[in-house]
């Protein structure tokens, strides 16, 4: 008779804090699936890994800096954004990817988003999106869909969420993408290519949260859940992000929207302050004497 080992390793064990694991992620929660693909997609991007920095802000999605075993930093409430520019700019050299989710990016940090994107600040910015503040007890968050129940819209939602991707390309970004927790070779995908990318990228991966979010809003469960997500995804590479909002029950459009080129805030400051200070000297920093 075969025995399951419950000792056996997980491949992505050496790049966990796996002391810290059992994590407080909820069985059926998407967080867990995005980071494994954020893991895979990080491994096949070639970066070298002691130059990548993880910022995350709080919320459940935030808990990831915590379990990822590189250089990873939990911020405050919806600070994730100026923290990792602040990392950024200090330390061109490095890869700074933000890990946080819809509630701490969006809403809390709603303006460290429009402005680290207008800027074109060089990062990487993944965003699970799951329509809730699910760690704090399921309260509307500013992507919860129309109609939608949540503790603090018993009576279904009537404030009109945020379309993340249309938010991402207005604001500036360079690369925008989005897909489900079901997606996992596409999503796979797009995070290599976000993190290859010059410039501010944005992926919106849709997870769920079965145990508020979906518990109120009657949605199916564990494999179900991905059923769902499958039949009603609509891939549209291209599709214009104005018309990408997300319905309540309704079909999600998933797919690569934005694949631009525009100088980075690193690139403009360097042609701004060379014109006075000389390139060199803002190459390497000296102030003109
Ligand atoms: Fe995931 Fe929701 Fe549980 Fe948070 S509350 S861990 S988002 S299922």
């Amino acid at each position: 008779m075969s025995r399951i080992n419950l000792n056996h390793k997980h491949p992505m064990d050496a790049y966990l804090r796996t002391d810290r694991i059992p994590h407080i992620w909820c069985p059926g929660c998407g967080i867990g699936t995005v980071l494994e693909v954020f893991l895979t997609g990080l491994l096949k991007s070639g970066l070298a890994l002691d130059k990548v920095v993880i910022v995350s802000g709080i919320g459940c999605t935030g808990r990831v800096a915590g379990y990822i075993k590189l250089d990873s930093f939990h911020t405050t409430h919806g600070r994730a954004l100026p923290f990792a520019t602040g990392l950024k700019l200090a330390n061109p050299e490095l890869k700074v990817v933000v890990f946080s989710g819809d509630g701490d990016l969006f809403s809390i940090g709603g303006n460290h988003f429009i402005h680290a994107a207008r800027r074109n600040v060089d990062m990487t910015v993944l965003c699970v999106n799951n329509f809730t503040y699910g760690m704090t007890g399921g309260q509307a968050a500013p992507t919860t869909p129309l109609t939608a129940r949540s503790t603090t819209s018993p009576y279904g939602n009537y404030e009109q969420p945020f379309n993340i991707p249309y938010l991402a390309a207005a604001s500036g970004a360079v690369y925008v993408a989005r897909w489900t927790a079901v997606h996992v070779r596409r999503l796979e995908t797009s995070i290599t290519e976000a993190l290859l990318k010059k410039g501010f990228s944005l992926v919106e991966a849709i997870s769920p949260c079965p145990t508020v979010y979906g518990r109120m809003n009657r949605q199916p469960t564990g494999l179900d859940h991905m059923k769902y997500y499958r039949e009603n995804s609509i891939i549209k590479h291209d599709a214009d992000p104005r018309e990408v909002d997300i319905e309540q029950n309704g079909k999600i459009i998933v797919g690569k929207f934005v694949d631009i080129e525009r100088p980075t805030f690193s690139d403009i400051q360097a042609q701004v302050l060379g014109k006075t200070f000389g390139a060199e000297a803002v190459a390497t920093g000296a102030k003109r004497k």
